[in-house]
C-alpha cells in the first residue's frame, strides 16, 4: 500500500478507494495491467500523474524540423494510400502529403485499417520524427489528427508511464472517467484556510488540470497544489513521528570524555565537528531516545563525529552499530575505525553480506555474550545488519550514514531492532534548512559548514565530445605523474525509459525541447578507454558485478594498481582515496547537481592539484537557436561558479526541485519515505514552496498539537506514515 487510503463515501456512495474496475471500461484485463503500475484504486488512477507533457501545438514546417526530435507538422494528403505486404507478415501503408515546404512520405506498420482513414486534400496534423535525406522527408508512423480551422485541437498531450497492455490514449481516457467518477466530491485534506493562504487551486481542478492542461502557466499551478499537498502532509508526519518518539525511553549514556579518542585521531576538530559532537554528547545524556542528523559537506569529517558518539556508548557500557549503504563504504569506515578503536581497547567486526557463514556466527554470538570480554562493543556492515541473526545484548546506538540511501523504512527497522537505541544520521546531501525542516523533520539537525584546514579547491571544466582527444591526453599526463583517476557514468540500466523530448522538469520554462544525448555505455566506454590509452591501468566497476569483485577492484584502486576506475555511480558515496587527483563525469546532465558535487568530492582529498571535468552535449549551443539556456547548461554553469555544496544544494532546489537532494546514488529516486510515495514533489522547482510548507506545517501543530481539529487530515497522515503495523519511530 503505497498511498493513503481515505475512506471517503460522496453522495452518490462512490468511493474513491473502489478498484479500478468500477470505472466504465476498465476490465479485469486493463485492472491487471494497471496493477503492474501500482495503480490499484480510482484514486491510484487519478494520481498516475503524467511524467511528461507532448506540445502538439507548436507547428513547424518539414524544412525547419530538427533532427530526431517529435514535431507537429500540418500536412495535406496528396496521394491515396496504398498497402503492400512486404517481408511476409509486415503490412505496409504509406502515402504522401505536404507543406509549403516539401512533400514527405507517411508510413505505417501493420495498420491496414489506415488505408482508408486519410483523404486526400484533407489536411492533417501529425505528431512524430521527421527524417530527411536531401530534400526527401519521411515520417514514420505520426500521430495523426484531423485538422480544422474551426475546431482548434487540444496542444498539450500527457505522457503517462505505460506497461504492456496499456496505450497513452487508454490511460488518459480511464483518467478522464475517473475524473469524472468522483467529480462531485473529491476528498480534500488540506486545511483550506492553507489553500487560500497559498493561493492555491482546488484540488478537483489541479487534478483536472495536470491530465488535462492547455497551458504551461496551469500546469505549473496545479503542480503546486499538488506538491504542496505532498510535502504538508510529509511535513507533518515526520513531526508527529518525532514527537511520539521523543518520548521513547533510551539507554542513557552519560555524558562522557571523549579525548582519548580525538587524541587518537592525530588532528584538531573544525569547529563544525566540535558543535556536533558536544549535540550528541548532549542529547545522549538525556533519558529520551536521541534522534539526530549530522548534515556536511562531502569530506568535512562525519566520520569522527560518529566514532566519538559510539565511544560515548562503549564507555558506557553500550553496544554500537554503523550502517553504511554499501559494501564498499562499510569496508572502508571498518578498516578506519577498527584501527582507531583498537587502540582504545574497544572491539570491533565488519559484518556484510559477503562475510564468510563461520565469521558471520562468531559475530552473531559475540554480539548477544553477556561476558564484557567475549563481547562485541561495535559492529560496522551494511544491510546485512538488519538481518534475523543479529542481536545485541546491550544496543547503545545505531549510525546509519549516508542515510538518504536508506528509506524512512529501514532506518526504522534498524532502530527497532535495538529498542531504546539512540539514533544518529550521516549525510552527506547538504540540504538547504527549509527542506532540512520538511524532509527530516522528524530528526534534531547538526549542520557541519567548515571543513578541514588545507582542502584546496577542484577546478572545474563543462566540456563536450569535441574535447575528447585532449581530455585523454589529460589523464595521460595525470597518470605519468603518478594521479589517479575516477571516471563516472551514468548506470547502465538507466537507460531505457524516457524518450519523450518534453521533460517535466522544464515546464514552465519555455525550454520545451531537449533533445537528449546518447548515453556512453559504460562498459563499451571502458574498452574504448583501455585501449586509447596505452600503457595504463583501467578497471571498470558497475552496479551489477558481485559484491567481493567490486570490492577486489576498488582495492586495487585504492591500494595503485589501478590508474583510471571507470564507474557508474557506486563510488560516489564515502569512499577515499587521497591520491586521486582527476574526476571526469560521463554524461553530466544526467546528474543533480548535488550529486555532481559529491562526485566532485572523491577528488582534491590530498596533496596533488584536483580537476573534476564534466563531459556533457549539453554544453553545445542550443541547437535551434533559442537564447535562452536549458536546465542543463544552468546546472553545469553553477558546479563550474560554485564549490559551496550548502549554495549548491540551494541552487538545485531551485532549478530542480528536492528530487535530486533526494536522489539515489545510482540515480533511481527515493521515491519511498515510510509509506509515503513522493510523486510530484521531487519535481518541485519552487524553493519558497518548500518553505511555506515548513512553516504552516509547524503552524498547525502548533495550533492543534495532535491535529484533532483536522481529523481527516489526521487519519489520512495517520494511514500514510504506517511502517508494517507500527508508526515510523
Ligand atoms: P565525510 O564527512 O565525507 O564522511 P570523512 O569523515 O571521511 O568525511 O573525512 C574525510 C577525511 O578528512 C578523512 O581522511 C579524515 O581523516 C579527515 N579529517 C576529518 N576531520 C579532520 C580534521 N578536523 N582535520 C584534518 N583532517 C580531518
Ligand atoms: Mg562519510
Amino acid at each position: 500500500m503505497e498511498e493513503g487510503k481515505m475512506l471517503t463515501l460522496d453522495g452518490k456512495g462512490r468511493d474513491i478507494n473502489a478498484p479500478v474496475t468500477v470505472l466504465k471500461g476498465v476490465g479485469d484485463v486493463k485492472a491487471a495491467a494497471y496493477a503492474k503500475l501500482g495503480i490499484f484504486t480510482v484514486y491510484d488512477l487519478l494520481r498516475h500523474f503524467p511524467r511528461a507533457y507532448e506540445n502538439r501545438g507548436d507547428v513547424t514546417l518539414l524544412e525547419m524540423a530538427p533532427n530526431d526530435v517529435r514535431v507537429s507538422v500540418l500536412l495535406t494528403v496528396a496521394t491515396s494510400a496504398t498497402s503492400a505486404r512486404i517481408r511476409g507478415r509486415l503490412q505496409l501503408t504509406k502515402f504522401r502529403a505536404f507543406d509549403e515546404s516539401g512533400t514527405c512520405e507517411i508510413v505505417y506498420f501493420n495498420q491496414a485499417y489506415l488505408k482508408d482513414k486519410f483523404v486526400v486534400g484533407q489536411t492533417y496534423r501529425f505528431w512524430g520524427k521527421v527524417e530527411r535525406d536531401g530534400r526527401r522527408f519521411s515520417m514514420n508512423a505520426p500521430v495523426a489528427e484531423l485538422f480544422d480551422e474551426e475546431k482548434p485541437l487540444p496542444e498539450l498531450y500527457p505522457v503517462y508511464r505505460l506497461t504492456e497492455g496499456l496505450t497513452q490514449n487508454a490511460v488518459w481516457k480511464d483518467i478522464k472517467t475517473a475524473l469524472a467518477y468522483c467529480v462531485t466530491y473529491l476528498p480534500d485534506t488540506t486545511p483550506t484556510e492553507l489553500v487560500i493562504k497559498n493561493r492555491l487551486p482546488t484540488l478537483s481542478r489541479a487534478l483536472n488540470t495536470i491530465h488535462s492542461p492547455e497551458t504551461y502557466q496551469e500546469i505549473a499551478s496545479a503542480k503546486r497544489r499538488l506538491v504542496y499537498d505532498e510535502l504538508l502532509a510529509f511535513s507533518l508526519g515526520m513531526r508527529l513521528a518525532h514527537c511520539a518518539s521523543k518520548r521513547a525511553a533510551a539507554y542513557p549514556c552519560a555524558d562522557t570524555d571523549v579525548s582519548p579518542l580525538l587524541n587518537a585521531v592525530g588532528f584538531e576538530l573544525t569547529d563544525g565537528q566540535k558543535k556536533a559532537v558536544e549535540d550528541i554528547r548532549m542529547d545522549m545524556a538525556q533519558g529520551e531516545t536521541m534522534r539526530r542528523i549530522v548534515v556536511g559537506d562531502v569530506g568535512c569529517g562525519k566520520t569522527v563525529v560518529a566514532a566519538a558518539a559510539m565511544y560515548q556508548a562503549v564507555k558506557n557500557g553500550r553496544q554500537a552499530v554503523l550502517m553504511a549503504p554499501t559494501e564498499i563504504l562499510a569496508n572502508q569506515h571498518y578498516k578506519d575505525l577498527s584501527e582507531l578503536f583498537l587502540k582504545l581497547g574497544i572491539s570491533c567486526a565488519l559484518l556484510t553480506g559477503s562475510v564468510s557463514a563461520s565469521e558471520k556466527r562468531r559475530i552473531y554470538a559475540g554480539l548477544k555474550s553477556t561476558d564484557p570480554f567475549k563481547r562485541l562493543d561495535v559492529v560496522i556492515g551494511t544491510h546485512a545488519l538488519i538481518s534475523d541473526g543479529v542481536e545485541m545484548v546491550a544496543p547503545g546506538i545505531v549510525v546509519a550514514d549516508e542515510q538518504h540511501r536508506f528509506g524512512v523504512r529501514q532506518r526504522a527497522k534498524l532502530q527497532q531492532k535495538n529498542q531504546g537505541s539512540h539514533l544518529l544520521v550521516m549525510s552527506a546531501t547538504p540540504i538547504p534548512r527549509s527542506l532540512a525542516l520538511v524532509m527530516y523533520g522528524d530528526l534534531d539537525v547538526s549542520r557541519i559548514t567548515d571543513m578541514p584546514p588545507g582542502r584546496q579547491r577542484v577546478d572545474t571544466f563543462a566540456v563536450d565530445e569535441g574535447y575528447r582527444e585532449r581530455l585523454n591526453a589529460f589523464i595521460m599526463k595525470q597518470v605519468k605523474e603518478g594521479g589517479q583517476v575516477y571516471v563516472v557514468c551514468p548506470s547502465i540500466e538507466e537507460d531505457e525509459e524516457d524518450e519523450s523530448e518534453v521533460l517535466f522538469e522544464d515546464i514552465g520554462s519555455s525550454t520545451v525541447f531537449e533533445a537528449k544525448p546518447k548515453l556512453k555505455a559504460a562498459v563499451q566506454y571502458a574498452d574504448e578507454l583501455a585501449s586509447a590509452l596505452d600503457g595504463v591501468n583501467v578497471g571498470f566497476v558497475h552496479g551489477k558485478l558481485k559484491a567481493a569483485d567490486k570490492d577486489a577492484i576498488m582495492k586495487r584502486f585504492v591500494d595503485g594498481e589501478i590508474d583510471v576506475l571507470v564507474s557508474t555511480t557506486v563510488i560516489e558515496v564515502g569512499v577515499n582515496v587521497p591520491n586521486a587527483c582527476l574526476m571526469i563525469v560521463e554524461n553530466a546532465e544526467r546528474f543533480g547537481l548535488s550529486q555532481l558535487h559529491q562526485l566532485r568530492g572523491r577528488v582534491g582529498r590530498g596533496k596533488r592539484k584536483s580537476y573534476c571535468v564534466l563531459v556533457s552535449e549539453c554544453v553545445r549551443k542550443n541547437e535551434y537557436g533559442r537564447a535562452e539556456q536549458s536546465n542543463s547548461q544552468k546546472r553545469l554553469e553553477i558546479m563550474k561558479r560554485t564549490y559551496d555544496g550548502y549554495a549548491i544544494a540551494e541552487a538545485d532546489l531551485s532549478i530542480r526541485g528536492p528530487g535530486d537532494l533526494t536522489a539515489h546514488a545510482d540515480g533511481s529516486q527515493l521515491r519511498q519515505s515510510g509509506g509515503l510515495r513522493f510523486r510530484l514533489a521531487e519535481l518541485c522547482d519552487d524553493s519558497e514552496l518548500v518553505s511555506a510548507v515548513a512553516e504552516d506545517a509547524q503552524e498547525l501543530l502548533s495550533t492543534s498539537p495532535e491535529l484533532y481539529d483536522y481529523p481527516e487530515l489526521r487519519e489520512m497522515l495517520f494511514e500514510l506514515f504506517r511502517v508494517d503495523g507500527d508508526t515510523v519511530s
